[in-house]
């Protein structure tokens, strides 16, 4: 058996080989780097698999994340609503614009934040009366959607915007809706580890509002006007390279397949770890993407045989996320301590992430249960 990786882009680039070597030499043939047809062709291919109207291409996930906010003008005095149980950039953004992030606990079964907590968040911002109450960020954590059928109508009713992080969710769905298009509106992440990534980092946004897209459209192009001399608003440099657009074509072909295998995967995971370790949890009607496979231990000293032993032999496995953003040294300023967000402190002391991919192989799977079934 070749070395077990955790995410294996090179099988993956094994079975689109063809398509991606003639997409690139089309790109580097036609010469149009920047903004090149490919870019538009993407966006509506991205819209037509989502189900949203509009879909706006840019540099990364994280500023997927950051042009809604600048449109929508978040800034100092402003409190968002962020889970604290996820990467970095969901709250970076928030403090980017100048805003602050407020954090919110997570569900300790599906892991994405807790709608009774953003509640009891949104009462204190509140009734505190310094800052703001703006919006909610969700994020899609490990390819499962946030539960928006409780979030949609708590924006509602508070007069938030909800924004979705589907940086990990892309492919996800609940009932008949896509990752993608829950919310006011949406980001993702194309950066190669994600379910769907190109080969270096992209993003997209993704609204039904008209308004949202004009201004998106101005902000990732130095807040042009009618052109890119015209300029009327401070925005960014954040467009997705034609290059990039043009891999994720084909990838974007791709994905539907390479989705049913993970989930494959996922479930042969389960059927052999449930007994040993609590196994991902996918709620009645929601459908997970799959894009990281998570293992909670029952405690952090399990999690850490688990490890070593996975990597004694030869497994690569990581830890998403060892500290819960309340807790980083960025927001010491913000006076949050231990114990306050209990259900992410300890979702960060035993969770652990197996290798997932669209081509893993029964062998690699029933190798790796093999090691963690050993595990006391
Ligand atoms: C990866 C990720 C991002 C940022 O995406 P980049 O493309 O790396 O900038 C944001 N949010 C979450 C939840 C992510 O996993």
């Amino acid at each position: 058996m070749k070395p077990i990786q955790f995410n294996d882009l090179g099988a993956q680039y094994a079975a689109l080989k063809e398509d991606i070597d003639k997409a690139i030499a089309n790109v580097i043939a036609g010469a149009h780097f920047i903004s090149g047809p490919q870019v538009e062709e993407l966006e509506k291919a991205l819209c037509d698999y989502t189900g949203r109207k509009y879909c706006v291409t840019c540099a990364s996930g994280t500023d997927a994340l950051h042009l809604p906010l600048m449109a929508m003008g978040v800034g100092p005095g402003d409190a968002v609503f962020v889970p604290a149980f996820t990467f970095y950039a969901s709250s970076e953004v928030v403090s980017l614009c100048g805003a602050t992030p407020v954090f919110v606990d997570s569900l300790p079964d599906t892991y994405d934040i807790d709608p009774d907590d953003l509640l009891k968040k949104i009462a204190a911002v509140k009734a505190e009366g310094k800052l703001n109450p703006r919006g909610i960020i969700a994020v899609d954590l490990f390819g499962l959607p946030a539960d928006f059928t409780c979030l949609e109508p708590i924006a509602k009713e508070n007069g938030l915007f909800l924004l979705e992080d589907a940086a990990q969710g892309f492919g996800g769905k609940i009932g008949a809706r896509h990752a993608c298009s829950f919310g006011d509106v949406s980001a993702t992440s194309f950066f190669p580890a994600k379910a769907l990534g190109c080969y270096g980092d992209g993003g997209a946004v993704f609204t039904d509002d008209e308004e949202m897209y004009k201004l998106l459209l101005s902000l990732r192009v130095h807040g042009k006007g009618s052109m890119k001399y015209d300029n009327i608003r401070v925005g960014l440099n954040s467009r997705l390279d034609t290059l990039q657009a043009a891999i994720l074509l084909p990838k974007l072909s791709a994905f539907d397949v390479e989705n049913a295998h993970r989930n494959g995967a996922a479930e042969k995971y389960a059927f052999q770890l449930k007994d040993h370790f609590a196994v991902p949890v996918i709620p009645e009607g929601f459908h997970s993407s799959f894009g990281y496979y998570t293992l909670r231990a029952k405690d952090e000293a399990q999690r850490t045989r688990a490890m070593d032993a996975l990597k004694a032999a030869g497994v690569p496995s990581i830890i998403y996320y060892p500290r819960p953003l309340h807790l980083q040294k960025v927001y010491a300023p913000l006076g949050y301590k231990e114990g306050d967000l209990p259900v992410a402190e300890t979702l960060s002391k035993t969770v652990f992430s197996l290798p997932m991919h669209g081509y893993i192989t029964d062998e690699e799977i029933d190798y790796i249960c093999g090691v963690l079934t050993g595990v006391e």
